[in-house]
């Protein structure tokens, strides 16, 4: 096969060929932006899901499932909302050859499929707060060229919506949920930083929007998850209403929480280099692959101690498989090397004598273990390489993100650019100018912490005080 285009010149090709050749999705379906999960892109969707999963139930959120299909009087309530998306969605308008009452529009986020619902449930302080996610596809229709895991037109998608009955229960469960994207993030070894977007940029119909940003290929930020805080503004059209403990009535106030698989597309673009992906533990279809490199004469005990190893790994609750096909171990190295597996058993002759294995990780680094100590050896390398994983995108997210004090510095090829900024509108259109692309606005906090050097400088712009640091980038 030939080589892959190298990552740190032709990022793009790279990514494109990385997906294509490892089989994450498929996008040759007749439909652009509408990609086919095979097997192995969908065993990592799947392994995604379960993070998630977890991160949110451990935070009391719980699981629902509502229609796809969202009527179009229901989808205008809001009209904040409305403006920001009607231009992205697809309408259902016949049943049949009949035409409907009410055209149906694909979600293309749950908001106002769930309102109405909410509003029902919802009838005392009793009920609140309430905290409920879904994890299901929605549909945008996209006009800019599409990117696989990136920009799409069905978007597998995980929405959390919660009900508070104040404004300040409803702020606590915004950190609560940047706790939980915590948790997710160290899983998938991802530094990131949190953006409080500018207000011109925020959710349709938020009071204001968290965004989870990281610096990808090419100079360019990705935006891999929000958290909005909404007040009431979408209680009140909906009627979300309680009775409150005095007895009176008032109007919850909500959040949303909402990934998706871009989050996959951007694990994949940080981690993986010039042989193709590197999947974190949590993410790998298969952690550990075990190899049996065959000598003369040595077929039988060698694939037989490779079975015997890969039944006891799997026993132990790792995703194992042991490559038994006719390949030499030059070529299967570096075909499972390309599906981004952290973990590789070597297992020849000579250790098959000696009772010990050959452990390698996805970054080449190699010892010898005893047979009876392995179970421990595989954890422990599993959770060494997952460290070096992380301390690896740590270090290259400090050198994507640099200090610019003025607008001729914005541009570059730095992912993010951190500056200092009043607040004002007009100044941030000028530094969107400068840096050729978006303000991602005020910045909340980062993993790792402690990338802001000191106080916040003046404004970029106008040279006003007071200024926060925000961050200016070119996002995908
Ligand atoms: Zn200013």
């Amino acid at each position: 096969m030939s080589e892959l285009p190298k990552k740190s010149t032709a990022f793009f090709e790279w990514y494109n060929e990385v997906l294509e050749r490892a089989q994450v999705t498929d996008k040759r379906y007749p439909v652009k932006g509408l990609n086919v999960w095979p097997p192995f892109g969908l065993s990592i969707r799947s392994n995604f899901d379960r993070t998630l999963r977890s991160a949110v139930e451990a935070i009391g959120y719980q699981e629902v499932s509502f229609p796809t299909l969202i009527p179009e009087t229901e989808l205008k309530k809001e009209s904040e909302h409305i403006k920001g998306f009607e231009a992205e969605v697809y309408w259902v308008t016949k049943g049949g050859a009949t035409p409907l009452d009410i055209n149906l529009c694909l979600r293309p986020t749950s908001e106002t499929a769930m309102y109405p619902m909410f509003a029902l449930w919802v009838r005392s302080h009793k009920d609140l707060p309430l905290r409920i996610f879904q994890i299901c596809n929605v549909f945008r229709y996209e006009t800019k060229s599409t990117r696989p895991l990136i920009r799409i037109r069905e978007i597998h998608f995980y929405e959390g919506h919660t009900v508070h009955p104040t404004e300040e229960s409803a702020t606590r469960q915004v950190q609560e949920d940047l706790g939980s994207f915590a948790e997710i993030a160290r899983a998938f070894a991802l530094p990131y930083l949190i953006n409080k977007r500018p207000d011109w940029d925020k959710f349709p119909g938020a009071h204001y929007s968290l965004a989870l940003d990281i610096p990808f290929g090419d100079g360019r930020t990705l935006q891999v998850g929000t958290v909005h805080h909404y007040r009431d503004n979408f209680a009140r059209p909906y009627g979300i209403q309680y009775e409150t403990e005095q007895g009176g009535s008032a109007f919850g106030h909500q959040t949303t929480y909402g990934i998706s698989e871009r989050l996959i597309g951007g694990v994949i673009g940080v981690h993986g280099d010039d042989k193709g992906l590197v999947l974190p533990p949590a993410l790998a279809p298969t952690q550990v692959v075990v190899i049996p490199v065959i000598g003369k004469g040595s077929k039988e005990a060698v694939e037989g101690a490779a079975k015997e190893i890969a039944a006891s790994l799997s026993a132990s609750g790792f995703r194992t498989k042991v490559d038994l096909s006719e390949d030499r171990p030059g070529a299967k190295y570096y075909a499972w090397e390309s599906r981004g597996v952290p973990l590789r058993v070597e297992l020849g002759p000579r250790e098959v004598e000696e009772k010990a294995a050959t452990l390698a990780d996805r970054f080449g680094r190699k010892r010898k273990v005893a047979r009876s100590d392995l179970v421990e050896e595989v954890r422990k390398d599993l959770d060494a390489f997952h460290a070096a994983l992380s301390e690896k995108a740590t270090t290259r997210f400090r050198e994507q993100i640099g200090v610019a004090s003025t607008l001729a510095e914005l541009k570059g090829a730095r992912s993010v650019h951190l500056i200092g900024w009043c607040g004002k509108e007009e100044c941030g259109h000028q530094i969107e100018a400068g840096v050729e692309g978006g303000l991602l606005g005020t910045v909340e906090a980062s993993s790792p912490e402690g990338i802001l050097p000191g106080e916040a400088p003046p404004c970029i712009v106008c040279e006003g005080t007071p200024s926060r640091w925000s961050a200016a980038g070119r996002p995908l």
